[in-house]
Parts: structure tokens; C-alpha cells; sequence
């Protein structure tokens, strides 16, 4: 199992050196885990002058798994467009075509109280949100600034799907369902976009291989609104770029705070790059204030879907349950008068907890 570590900015080494503990603690039990270390956006123009630079391009491909802190933040918000962090961010997910995000919004019960939803609307929530990551208006070309017919400056983007795009992550959905629920949600807005027409079209074309899988379809407004007004009745969720990107951090709000939450970026062979939802904290950084639950939960899902070791996954699992079942909160997690722990002793617990 060998796994790339790209830290990344502000909190990333932070909550990295946590989840590394875990692997350490493994890799101590005779599991045949090794890994390295890289640069990855803001990080990676300090070191090397790019966000996604060379040996970090080469370490990624050869790697089985990588394993993400976050990027960016305020230090490289004045970098030129193409050193951007987040360019390197979409370079990787580009270049290892990671097509799919799987992000799990999960309520754990010792946190319903801290969702901002009543506890009876949300406990027990289990929302699988599929996020296609490659696509959509985030890549699509062209894009820029022109001076438009009437002589006005402006910006534009360009929305597309081609098929091969929507039925890879339509097929990864309706897996996924049928390993839950059986019950897949794509969302688009086909009362609108051309591109949403033939998303929901080619969606129906896929659904023909899976008749026991139920497919139903919803229009990305009113699931917003639905994912806050009844949020169980959701099982797996399917939906493009940007849509997903703002509906599955809805979602997560849903589930307490981002500090809990993971995610996995997997191509079409499961090789998968495994990352917090957050982002890089700059509020919180250096300040052991970070919580490392969403990064160590990451850990659980690349053992679950890149090397098929569900013991190991679930072992993280129930450390993380355990230690919130102890009462151990960071911050974010914490209500009112409850007692505060840091990054470290946070993972110190689960470290115990997998002991
Ligand atoms: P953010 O997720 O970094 O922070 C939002 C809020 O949540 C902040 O108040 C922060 O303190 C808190 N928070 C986030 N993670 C936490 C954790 N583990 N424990 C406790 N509290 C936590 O979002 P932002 O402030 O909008 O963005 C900051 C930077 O991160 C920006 O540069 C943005 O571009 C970048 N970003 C990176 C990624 C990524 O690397 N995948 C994702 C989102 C944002």
C-alpha cells in the first residue's frame, strides 16, 4: 500500500501529521503500508514554483493511493491565475482523472445536537452525495474575458457533458446504490440547460442495466431546498461539477460540522485521492485548533476503496465513534460548556481508541 502525502497549506500539516499516526499504528501491526511526502498547491509554489509541479506529477502516478490535506489560502491569493493553489487541486484530479467524488454526509449520533437542523430530522442521516469532478463549466472551453456585441466587457464559461463523462459517473451511482438503498437521485436543471437535457437523458440510458436500482430526478433548486427540508429521503445523490460542489457542502452542514467529513476522488480502477471536504482554515491554523476527525475518516475511506481492507476501515471507524462516544470535541464540535481538546490530543484519542 503505498500512499502519497501531500500535506498542503495552512491546517493541511496539521491534521496530516494526526492521520499519519493511524498509519503508523498499522503499519506498527505488520501492515505493509509505506508512504511519501509531497507538494501540493500553495505549499508547492513555495517549494518548487508550481502548484502541482513535476515530482509531485510523477510521486502521484505511481502512487496507489494519495492522501490530501487542503490547499490554499490567503498568502497565495494574489498569485498569477495558472499558480493558484486550487490550479493545482484540479491539476491533479485532472491528470489521475478522478472523475468521481464520493462524499459521504453521515450524522454521527453523539453529534446530532450539533447539526443547526432539529436532531429528528437528521439523526441517522446517511446521504451518499457522487459528484462528477472533471467535467462541467469548471473545465469547460472556451472561457475568458471579451468585449461582448454592445461593446461591454464580460466574463463567460461553457457548460458541457459528453457521454462517456455522464455514463462513467452514472454507473458509479447506481454501484454505489446497489451496495445501500438501492435509491439514486440525480439532480440537474434540465427545465433549463441543454447540457442538464442530455445529462438526464443519458442518466435514463444507463438505468437500463440496473432495474433494481430505483432512479428518480430532481432539479438542483428544489434539492437544495429538499436537503434541508427532509434530508432522509435521500440514499445516493448523482450530479455534475458544480452543482455537486455546492450541494454536497450543504449536505455537510447537515451532518454537524465540515471538520467531520471526508471524501474520496476515484478514477475508473478505484485508485483514489482521499481528502478532508474542508478547506485550509488559515482562521485556525497553527493553532491546534483544528480538527482532524474529517482527515483520519479520509484514512478509512482509501483503505475501504482503493485497498479493499474494510477491517482497517472499520477499525478507524469505531475509534473515531468510540472517542466521540468518550466526549473528546475539538471547537467545532463542541456545544456550549462542553470541554475543548486540540488537533493533537484529538488524534492522541483515536490513536488509543484503535489500540
Ligand atoms: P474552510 O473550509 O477552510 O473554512 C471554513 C470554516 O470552517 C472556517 O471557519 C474554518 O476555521 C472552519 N474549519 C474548516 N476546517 C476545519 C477543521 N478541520 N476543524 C475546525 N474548523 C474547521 O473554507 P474557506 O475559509 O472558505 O477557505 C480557506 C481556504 O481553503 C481558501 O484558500 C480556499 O480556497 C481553500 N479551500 C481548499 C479546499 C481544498 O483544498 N480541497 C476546499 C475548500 C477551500
Amino acid at each position: 500500500m503505498n500512499i502519497l502525502i501531500l500535506p498542503g497549506d495552512y491546517i493541511g500539516p496539521e491534521i496530516l501529521a494526526e492521520a499519519v499516526k493511524v498509519l503508523e499504528a498499522f503499519k506498527a501491526q505488520g501492515e505493509t503500508i509505506a508512504w511519501t511526502l509531497g507538494h501540493l498547491g500553495g505549499a508547492a509554489v513555495d517549494a518548487e514554483g508550481h502548484p502541482y509541479p513535476p515530482s509531485t506529477q510523477q510521486a502521484a502516478r505511481v502512487a496507489d493511493a494519495i492522501l490530501l490535506g487542503a490547499v490554499g489560502g490567503p498568502k497565495y491569493d494574489t498569485l498569477p491565475r495558472e499558480l493558484r493553489p486550487e490550479r493545482g487541486l484540479l491539476g491533479i484530479r485532472k491528470d489521475l482523472n478522478l472523475f468521481a467524488n464520493l462524499r459521504p454526509a453521515r450524522v454521527f449520533e453523539e453529534l446530532a445536537d450539533s447539526s443547526s437542523l432539529k436532531k429528528e430530522f437528521i439523526a441517522g442521516l446517511d446521504v451518499l452525495i457522487i459528484r462528477e469532478l472533471t467535467g462541467d463549466i469548471y473545465f469547460g472551453q472556451p472561457r475568458g474575458r471579451r468585449v461582448n456585441a454592445e461593446g461591454h466587457d464580460e466574463g463567460f464559461d461553457t457548460m458541457h457533458y459528453s457521454r462517456p463523462e455522464v455514463e462513467r459517473i452514472a454507473r458509479v451511482a447506481f454501484e454505489a446504490a446497489r451496495k445501500r438503498s438501492q435509491r439514486v437521485c440525480s439532480v440537474d436543471k434540465e427545465n433549463v440547460l441543454d447540457t442538464s437535457r442530455f445529462w438526464r437523458e443519458v442518466m435514463i440510458g444507463v438505468h437500463q442495466d440496473y432495474p433494481d436500482v430505483e432512479l428518480t430526478h430532481m432539479y438542483v433548486d428544489n434539492a437544495a431546498m429538499q436537503l434541508v427540508k427532509r434530508p432522509k429521503q435521500f440514499d445516493v445523490m448523482v450530479t455534475g461539477n458544480i452543482f455537486g460542489d455546492i450541494l454536497s457542502d450543504e449536505a455537510s452542514m447537515l451532518a454537524g460540522s465540515i471538520g467531520m467529513l471526508p471524501s474520496a476522488s476515484l478514477d475508473a480502477n478505484n485508485k483514489g485521492m482521499y481528502e478532508p471536504i474542508h478547506g485550509s482554515a488559515p482562521d485556525i491554523a497553527g493553532q491546534n485548533k483544528a480538527n482532524p476527525l474529517a482527515t483520519i475518516l479520509s484514512v478509512a475511506m482509501m483503505f475501504k476503496y482503493s485497498f479493499d481492507r474494510t477491517d482497517l476501515s472499520d477499525r478507524i471507524e469505531a475509534a473515531v465513534k468510540k472517542v466521540l462516544q468518550q466526549g473528546h470535541r475539538t471547537g467545532d464540535i463542541a456545544m456550549p460548556g462542553e470541554k475543548v481538546i486540540g488537533t493533537r490530543e484529538m488524534g492522541d484519542a483515536v490513536l488509543a481508541a484503535l489500540k
